[in-house]
């Protein structure tokens, strides 16, 4: 028996892509024989999007819609999917007719030696200098910061097994980062070449801006990653290296004050050192505080601070 697919996209006013873009996917999915589903998120739209889904999902029982009160964003909108997804494999898309269905056989093919199969759309149909350009220079720095090393980042095609996907737990805008979380938990991960269209109907939902909120996330991203369970570390080092420094120059005005009687309340290296101070009690206090929140964050929710693969001998 060949696994089965569900497929989660998430839909924001796409009303005059949908019939297309259901046709096509319930097209290429009959062709392969597998079981599946296609979970529709309405992402709350206020356009007929709704509509068109319930009208697609009367007629279809392997359609699930999933209507949100409100607009949450792409990131909520897959999370919700990924929720209510009940077969072995998931393959996230677009709903705006720039990612191909017929690219889905290839994912399900490759993701057969894999956790993770990630699109790549090495023809990419968008702008060069608002989106293309901006998408290269993100796809390597978090490439570069994560060390999971992917040509496209932001393309929503991608394939994942469920296990992988149930660990992986998404906030803000990190639905692009899911490759780097996942091989964090330990996923393996190859990449398909997709195809790219132009969109053709209505407006793309994103502007230059979402460049800073994905680096933000980048931060939050690598952060965790490194120091969520031991937070004193990222702060700490930094903390005593200013603290000792200001106490050394602290130390140096007090000598001079004292035994050489200069005067030194007008001296710019006192506030230096009076500030480094300050901010190196600041970070180790904070990396402390990191330290007891890590501690309720993970024993209240008996959350462990490793994952397993599997046990042998029990
Ligand atoms: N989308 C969503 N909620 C939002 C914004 C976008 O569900 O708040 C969906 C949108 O309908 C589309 C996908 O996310 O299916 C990608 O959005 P878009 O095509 O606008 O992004 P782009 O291709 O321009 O990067
Ligand atoms: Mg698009």
């Amino acid at each position: 028996m060949e696994e089965s697919v569900s497929i989660v996209i998430p839909v924001y006013e796409e009303e005059e892509s949908l019939p297309l873009l259901y046709k096509s996917i319930k097209d290429v999915m009959e062709g392969l024989g597998r079981g599946y589903e296609i979970i529709f998120v309405d992402d709350g739209s206020k356009d007929r999007t709704l509509s068109v889904l319930e009208e697609i999902q009367k007629k279809d029982g392997n359609v699930v819609v999933i209507s949100f009160r409100r607009n949450f964003g792409q990131t909520a909108a897959m999370a919700a999917g990924f929720e209510y997804a009940n077969n072995d494999i998931i393959v996230t898309m677009d709903a705006d007719l720039q990612n191909d269905p017929n690219d889905i056989p290839t994912l399900l093919e490759k993701i057969k030696g894999y956790d993770v199969v990630s699109g790549w759309r090495k023809d990419r149909k968008d702008k060069f200098i608002s989106r293309r350009l901006p998408s290269m220079a993100a796809n390597w720095l978090i490439s570069m910061v994560t060390g999971v090393a992917l040509h496209d980042y932001g393309c929503t095609l991608k394939a994942y097994r469920k296990e992988v996907i149930k660990n992986v737990k998404l906030y803000g805008e990190m639905h692009r980062f899911i490759p780097a979380l996942a091989s964090w938990v330990g996923a393996s991960i190859t990449e398909a070449e997709t195809t790219h269209h132009p969109r053709k109907f209505g407006r793309s939902k994103y502007g230059i801006g979402r460049t800073v909120r994905v680096v933000l996330d980048l931060i939050t991203v690598k952060f965790l990653q490194s120091f969520s369970t031991r937070p004193i570390q990222a702060f700490g080092p930094g903390g005593l290296v200013l603290g000792l420094a200001g106490f050394l120059i602290s130390l140096y005005l007090s000598f001079e004050k004292i035994f050489l009687g200069q005067d030194i309340g007008g001296r710019p290296l006192l506030f230096l050192g009076v500030l480094f101070m300050i901010l190196g009690l600041q970070l180790v206090v904070m990396g402390l505080l990191g330290e007891m929140l890590a501690r309720v964050y993970h024993e209240s929710q008996g959350k462990p601070i490793f994952t397993v693969k599997k046990i042998l001998g029990r």
